[in-house]
């Protein structure tokens, strides 16, 4: 069976939203490794010139991409030199066999200081107390032009990038598809992004489609030291360790862009704290510069308060949101780690215990699904009708918080607000009630109103605090308030595969998109590709996609090849 999506005809017919403008010149890398090489792609990309836009996209649920005035920007058509994928034909349905010195600039994002557990650590190197600032270090090479915390460490960082492969099918597709095409080939990409072994294997995949990479870490908790070790010792520039100082962050970041006789063309950013930090410091680095990839909503909030005065001078693809992103990362990645971040923090059981799950859009649904299935009682707020009554059709009891506020045994807050638990709330909890949040920022459960002098904190492990009333009332507080799954589990490699996946696309339709395709503003990836991330990681699952007859496509006025819904579809 030929594989999805790819190059569309250009003749075809497209839904309204679709439809590419008149054919140009070339197709760009998004082309390239889009399965049906040979033919010319749709490389439709949403425009969303307002910042505001992305609130409504999340008050929707997730698919406004025609901004507010109905602005869509098709990125026009060219016809251009396409890889040729030796496997492309078999591959789909085969199964794949901060406290510190003196800060540098304004002070470290949100983003950057939430904490974030990536795997278990072979190694202990909490005791080694020396700033891997203050080391001389050098590979098996004899490079030094990385800073990582023990690059004796490689080995065991290497045992987890070999873990990780196995479970990031696409990227390793693309490694096997582009077959000695490189379709980065000269690209100079710089990253702030978790270092951890999903992204060394898309750093990895970054290096074997043709790129030089430099990376710092976009969280000073999050580098999973032996990860950086072996890519380090592999030949990254890294710049990153766990429990690095608010100085020592900007600092990796600057050893990353500000290096003699190297700068960079492409930027993956999640956070934005990398593209700030060259907007301030080297602000003529954009003239060489082909585009940003942005990955969290921070990042592409920033961005799009950038186009919108005026200020972005190259291309951004926004990875937050694409189907592929929203709907499996927010999804499966909660609905996969809430158990587990419950359980290695609290030990507990679930069947029985009352839930209350505040915020039914992505993240609450895959809370509640997980909660559901292990026989717990589960309770649902929501402020959205649309949501809420999808909690009831789905099964959950629909209340206001105070109802149930008494009676839970765990309350997990998922709507990306601020308070929404209060310390009304967290007054009226009964003994021993577990609080948590999944959502974005550290602000859903208001955890600065139970810093006062009559409550007393005591750390039960790490990431697990008892807060003890007067009246010897306790409840245990997880990570903070800040996100439970990233501070206290793993997330799972298949979900991160198809984000990484998504932003390997991102970087090669920006880096060789001819001039004109995009201009200085804020991208949507084309559905096509987001069809085709999709497809990438079918095989794993050994699924067989049915194909459209012809007599079908016409019918439903579709392209064979996809993309096979209008851009307002909701999934
Ligand atoms: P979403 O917009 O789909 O869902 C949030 C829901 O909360 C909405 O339905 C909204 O109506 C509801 N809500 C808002 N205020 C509320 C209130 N006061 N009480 C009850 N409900 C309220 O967003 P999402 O994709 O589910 O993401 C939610 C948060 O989780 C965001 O902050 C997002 O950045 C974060 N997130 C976390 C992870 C993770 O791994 N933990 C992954 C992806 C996203």
């Amino acid at each position: 069976m030929a594989p999805p999506a790819g190059g569309g005809d250009p003749e075809a017919p497209a839904p309204p939203a679709e439809r590419p403008p008149a054919p140009g010149p070339g197709s760009g890398p998004a082309a390239a490794l889009s399965p049906a090489a040979g033919k010319v792609p749709q490389a439709s990309a949403m425009k969303r010139s307002d910042p505001h836009h992305q609130h409504q996209r999340h008050r929707d649920g997730g698919e406004a991409l025609v901004s507010p005035d109905g602005t869509v920007t098709e990125a026009p058509r060219t016809v251009k030199k396409q890889i040729q994928f030796a496997d492309q034909k078999q591959e789909f349905n085969k199964r794949p066999t901060k406290i510190g010195r003196r800060s540098l600039s304004r002070s470290i994002s949100q983003s950057s200081t939430d904490s974030y557990s990536s795997a278990a650590s072979y190694t202990d190197s909490s005791d080694d107390e020396t700033s891997p600032r203050d080391k001389q270090q050098k590979n098996s090479k004899g490079s030094s032009d990385f800073c990582v915390k023990n690059i004796k460490q490689a080995e065991f960082g290497r045992r987890e990038i070999e873990i990780a492969e196995q479970e990031m099918p696409a990227l390793m597709a693309l490694r096997k598809r582009a077959q000695g095409e490189k379709p980065l080939a000269g690209a100079k990409i710089v990253g702030c992004t978790h270092i951890t072994a999903q992204t060394a294997v898309l750093m990895e995949t970054l290096g074997a489609l043709g790129a030089q990479c430099r990376w710092a870490a976009c969280n000073i908790y999050s580098t999973l030291n032996e990860v950086a070790a072996a890519l380090a010792e592999s030949g990254f520039p890294v710049f990153a360790w766990k429990g690095e100082s608010e100085d020592d962050f900007w600092w990796c970041i600057d050893r990353c862009v500000n290096v003699e006789g190297w700068q960079p063309n492409m930027i993956l950013d999640d956070g934005g704290d990398l593209t700030h930090w060259i907007y301030k410091k080297y602000p003529n680095m954009f003239k060489k510069i082909k585009g940003i990839v942005e990955e969290s909503v921070t990042g592409v909030h920033r961005l799009y308060q950038l186009s919108k005065a005026g200020k972005l001078c190259v291309p951004a693809m926004n990875v937050n949101d694409s189907v592929t992103k929203q709907k499996f990362d927010n999804l499966y990645c909660c609905r996969e780690s809430i158990l587990d971040g419950l359980k290695r923090t609290t030990d507990m059981m679930f069947g029985g215990k009352q839930v209350v799950v505040c915020g039914y859009g992505e993240v609450g649904k895959g809370c509640c699904a997980a909660l559901k299935a292990m026989g717990s009682i589960v309770y649902v707020t929501e402020i959205d009708p649309i949501c809420a009554l999808q909690a009831c059709m789905d099964g959950f009891r629909l209340v206001k918080l105070n109802e149930v506020i008494r009676q839970v045994d765990i309350v997990i807050t998922c709507t990306g607000n601020k308070n929404v638990v209060t310390r009304e709330h967290l007054d009226r909890m009964k003994n021993s009630c577990i609080v948590c949040n999944m959502g974005h920022s550290n602000t859903e459960i208001d955890v600065a109103s139970l810093r006062t002098p009559e409550l007393t904190w005591e750390r039960v492990r790490s990431q697990v605090d008892h807060v003890i009333w007067p009246d010897g009332k306790r409840i245990v507080l997880l990570a903070e308030g800040r996100l439970l799954n990233l501070s206290c589990s793993t997330v799972p490699t298949f979900v991160l595969s198809i984000t990484a996946t998504t932003q390997a696309l991102a970087l090669i339709e920006l880096y060789n998109a001819p001039e004109g395709r995009y201009k200085q503003d804020v991208y949507l990836l084309p559905k096509k590709m987001d069809e085709y991330v999709a497809s990438l990681h079918l095989p794993t699952f050994d699924a067989h996609l049915t194909e459209l007859t012809d007599e079908q496509a016409k019918y439903l006025g579709l392209n064979k090849n996809g993309p096979f819904k209008p851009n307002y579809y909701r999934y």
